[in-house]
């Protein structure tokens, strides 16, 4: 591994943590889950739990390193609820005592939602834990992949918990994979986030799970669990389509967010979205620090926070080679992209197929984002035209509604073979006449 150099000059003014303190102990066993199998990095006989010292050692670097008024932690897996209330207790105590003048701190926690209960989510509220929750969508489509040890389907017991968090106010948003099982149903998992689970904000984050036996982002195979690229991208028009109709500025879709900002000029806020990334890092329970949460590997180990600072292992040429080759690997058909100020090539993670003209990096996903930000291409600058004008993004819906009414009558009228009145320039019979 390069030696780690400590660089102020470019040191990152604020990074973001996902912090593992118990590693990737889990109490469910969902078959996608690509942070299970890391349990076998670690020496044996390990506890898999953060200590007092490292945990406050961690709290009071990651504040001092930021130089942001809003500091924000978040707690990830595994199942961080495993730690136990009386850890996450500690957390918000040694923030308090390493707080900045003039500061707020925030946390976020990731979990599964099993074990939330009227005592865990009276502590979230009392002390403004945004939860996120991790939801499959309805019943069957959920418990196609998120089993529990034994097996069995979590989804009442994570609605229980889900509950909970409504029962006592507390913030939280839904996180759905998007896979082989509950890629074809996009309406079912929206209409079922959005009226049953009653969630105002969700994300959509695509299974791409390498086949092999490492559990590292190596090989080129990916599993049947996986969603095709194809299908992400039916699966984000899909959604897009039901939002356009009744929810937008009610409902938040950080995809639709995020392309939003992009087509206001602004870049991309999210890492994989980013022309370079490496400013999202990982922590494991034992203070191992690693370039990025998908990355839990050897080869992208940065060091130990009880060995090196923490400002130091982001400022280091390492982790910064690691955000710039996002950019410098960019195969040419992406440069020359239409959707690339969006798309920027998508998670290097992913980039493990050829382009057309057999340039090797070409993300997995590349004919479901072109499908889909190509087709957003319209209400997306009508919503940024509006925001341009200090109108509500929200007039897009009469403005799509009365284009819909359009196209479906171009439809009628559409042969076979002409181009699609919808603007994808694909046959019609391989779009909408489909
Ligand atoms: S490798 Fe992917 S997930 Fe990790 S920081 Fe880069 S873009 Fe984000
Ligand atoms: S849509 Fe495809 S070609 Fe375009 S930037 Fe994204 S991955 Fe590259």
């Amino acid at each position: 591994m390069a030696e780690v150099v400590s660089s102020p000059a470019t040191a990152p003014t604020s990074f973001h943590v996902m912090v593992k303190p118990r590693g990737p102990i889990c109490n469910l066993d969902c078959k996608y889950c690509y942070f299970l199998q890391k349990e076998s990095m670690a020496p044996k006989g390990d506890k898999f739990r953060m200590g007092d010292d490292l945990l406050e050692n961690y709290i009071r670097q990651y504040i001092e390193a930021q130089q942001t008024q809003e500091v924000s932690l978040a707690w990830q897996g595994g199942e961080p609820t495993l730690m136990g209330l009386d850890f996450f207790k500690r957390v918000v105590e040694l923030e308090k005592k390493y707080q900045k003048p003039n500061t707020r701190i925030a946390n976020a926690l990731q979990t599964n939602g099993v074990l939330l209960n009227d005592e865990w989510c009276e502590f979230f509220k009392a002390n403004d834990f945004l939860i996120g929750i991790s939801i499959d969508g309805p019943k069957e489509l959920h418990d196609a992949y998120r089993v529990d040890k034994g097996g069995k389907p979590t989804f009442d017991k994570v609605m229980h918990g889900l509950n909970f968090l409504k029962k006592h106010g507390v913030e939280f948003n839904v996180l759905t994979t998007v896979h082989a099982a509950n890629g074809n149903h996009p309406k079912e998992v929206y209409t079922f986030l959005r009226d049953v689970a009653e969630t105002t904000f969700m994300q959509f984050i695509p299974i791409v799970e390498r086949d092999n036996e490492t559990g590292y982002q190596e090989g080129h195979k990916v599993t049947p669990r996986s969603v095709t690229a194809r299908q992400y991208g039916e699966f984000l028009m899909g959604i897009f389509d039901e939002w356009i109709k009744r929810d937008v500025g009610q409902r938040y879709v950080q995809i639709f967010d995020e392309a939003l900002g992009a087509w206001s000029g602004y870049e991309p806020s999210l890492c994989i979205f980013r022309e370079t990334c490496g400013n999202a890092l990982a922590l494991g329970h034992d203070g191992d620090l690693f370039s990025c949460d998908h990355f839990v590997e050897p080869n992208y180990k940065l060091g130990n926070i009880q060995e090196k600072t923490l400002q130091e292992m982001v400022s280091s040429e390492e982790q910064r080679r690691f955000g710039q080759d996002k950019k410098d690997t960019l195969p040419r058909y992406c440069r020359e992209c239409e959707v690339r100020f969006m798309c920027n090539g998508g998670c290097p993670k992913n980039r493990i197929i050829k382009t057309p003209d057999g340039e090797e990096g070409l993300n997995y996903l590349c004919a479901g984002y072109k499908a889909f930000f190509n087709y957003i291409d319209v209400p997306m600058r009508f919503m940024a035209n509006e925001l341009r004008h200090r109108r509500a993004p929200a007039n897009v819906m009469a403005f799509w509604a009365q284009r819909e009414a359009s196209l479906q009558e171009a439809f009628s009228k559409a042969s076979r073979n002409d181009v699609c009145p919808c603007g994808s320039k694909q046959k019609f019979k391989h779009c909408h006449g489909r």
